[in-house]
């Protein structure tokens, strides 16, 4: 493996795929990792949590050799490209890798980066952890109800990017064709017009829905929820939820998951051991149940648009963006994310929260099977915020506390990893 385009560290040895059947990895004691720091505060949030995961790593004797590769504004700035091949190939060769968050113009300019590596990478599942910190200030009476896992669709849907600009000829072809071949005339408006196309694949669906069933399974959750709209959108988001239930009723699940009229007509409601119930809510009334029956949703499988919207309200209910980690993960690939994005009004302050990218490098760690630095991570950035030392975000939300500035809270953390450890 040869780069020209990202900084090679001497030492570490690249992870591997042990068992090609269940993916299982290989991780040598001192990895290679690629790390985008992003955009934006990127440029904080990036330094600030390889600086924890390098002790957490350090303290469960063993240690990261970081691959720095570039994407977004640094990328055109050393590179003059948005994504360099070699950033997304170093991903793909080295299995595990972390990012900051990429900044995407709206309306006119490049598409989305981050919707570029995940369709590059095939990353196809876009997990988000969403469980409250204890001591983290939150908009709710009982925060700590909160504790799901949503698995969003991260190739289909809204997001695959299928669409045309208002004045093209493009757009006025296929405006054509749905009048007149697929008999939609008189349903869109005369004028200026763009049009977008959401596809939903039975392949998309099965293979997101066997990640969350998975994670459940692996996890001892009790259920997974498919949220969809398709009382409205039928054949797209009506078609992921039937997609949904027969993956459930595949021989490899079918004798560990039961639906919901199951759980109520065979066992009165008391869902058996080792089962898992699967059941489906429509997308606008999920959003209000995530509010008024948290405790009732575990794991969460959905497309796109739908896991977009719901993990960033689920987020702000245990705290907020600043707080809110991520995955993407494909077959035997994890390239871990904040929820957040490049918030450019804070970039290079020194000022915002880093938990986000901090706790998503704990999935990372937890994805290696490094589970004691994953916990060690968890446990000092919980203790550093219940003992009162947060950033603005935070601060702002609570009575007294310490404000502190994201590379301050960054070396508060790793002060706790070394008590704890
Ligand atoms: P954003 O960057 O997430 O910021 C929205 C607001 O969330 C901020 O103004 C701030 O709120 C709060 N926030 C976000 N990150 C925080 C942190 N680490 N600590 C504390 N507070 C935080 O969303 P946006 O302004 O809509 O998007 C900006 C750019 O990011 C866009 O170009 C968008 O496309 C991109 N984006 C990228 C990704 C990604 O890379 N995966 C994801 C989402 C968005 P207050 O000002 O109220 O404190």
């Amino acid at each position: 493996m040869s780069y020209d385009k990202v900084e090679v560290p001497e030492d570490g040895e690249p992870i591997t795929i042990a068992d090609e059947e269940t993916g299982a990895l290989d991780v040598p004691e001192t990895p290679i990792i690629p790390i985008i720091h992003g955009d934006g505060i990127g440029t904080d949030v990036g330094p600030a949590a390889q600086q924890v995961l390098d002790a957490a790593a350090e303290a469960t004797g063993r240690s990261i050799a970081w691959m720095r590769v570039y994407a977004g504004s640094s990328a055109r700035e050393k590179y003059g490209e948005n994504l360099p091949e070699d950033t997304v190939s170093a991903i793909r060769n080295h299995r595990v890798a972390i990012k900051g968050p990429l900044t995407t113009p709206v309306g006119s300019g490049f598409r989305s980066l981050n919707v570029a590596l995940r369709q590059k990478l095939d990353l196809y599942a876009n997990v988000r952890p969403t469980y409250h910190l204890d001591g983290v200030p939150s908009p709710v009476k009982d925060p700590s109800q909160m504790d799901m896992v949503t698995f969003r669709e991260n190739t289909e849907d809204v997001y695959a990017g299928i669409e045309w600009e208002a004045g093209t000829d493009e757009v006025q072809a296929v405006k054509a064709f749905v009048e007149d071949e697929m008999g939609f005339d008189g349903v869109m408006h005369d004028g200026p017009i763009g049009i977008g196309v959401k596809p939903i694949t039975e392949f998309g669906t099965k293979r997101l829905v066997r990640q969350a069933i998975d994670y459940a399974i692996e996890n001892d959750r009790p259920s997974v929820t498919l949220v969809h709209k398709g009382n409205i959108m039928k054949f797209t988001e009506g078609a992921f939820r039937d997609w949904g239930y027969e993956v459930a009723d595949e021989e490899k699940y079918a004798d560990v998951t039961i639906t919901e009229d199951e759980l109520w007509e065979e066992y009165d409601g008391e869902r058996p051991d080792d089962t898992v119930v699967v059941k489906d809510r429509i997308a606008d009334n999920m959003l209000q149940q995530l509010l008024t029956r948290t405790s009732d949703y575990d794991v969460i499988a959905t497309m796109n648009l739908n896991g977009d919207y719901m993990s960033d309200a689920a987020g702000a209910q245990i705290g907020g963006l600043g707080i809110a980690p991520g995955g993407n993960f494909g077959d035997g690939l994890c390239l871990a994310e904040p929820v957040h994005g490049s918030a450019p009004k804070y970039a290079g302050e020194d000022k915002v929260n880093p938990t986000a990218m901090i706790l998503s490098g704990r999935i990372m760690l937890d994805y290696m099977g490094w589970k004691d630095a994953a916990a060690l991570v968890k446990d000092a950035v919980e203790e550093t915020i219940s003992s009162g030392t947060v950033t603005y975000d935070l601060h702002r939300q609570i009575e007294g506390g310490t404000k502190v500035a994201t590379s301050e809270f960054a070396d508060a953390v790793v002060e706790k990893i070394h008590e704890l450890a």
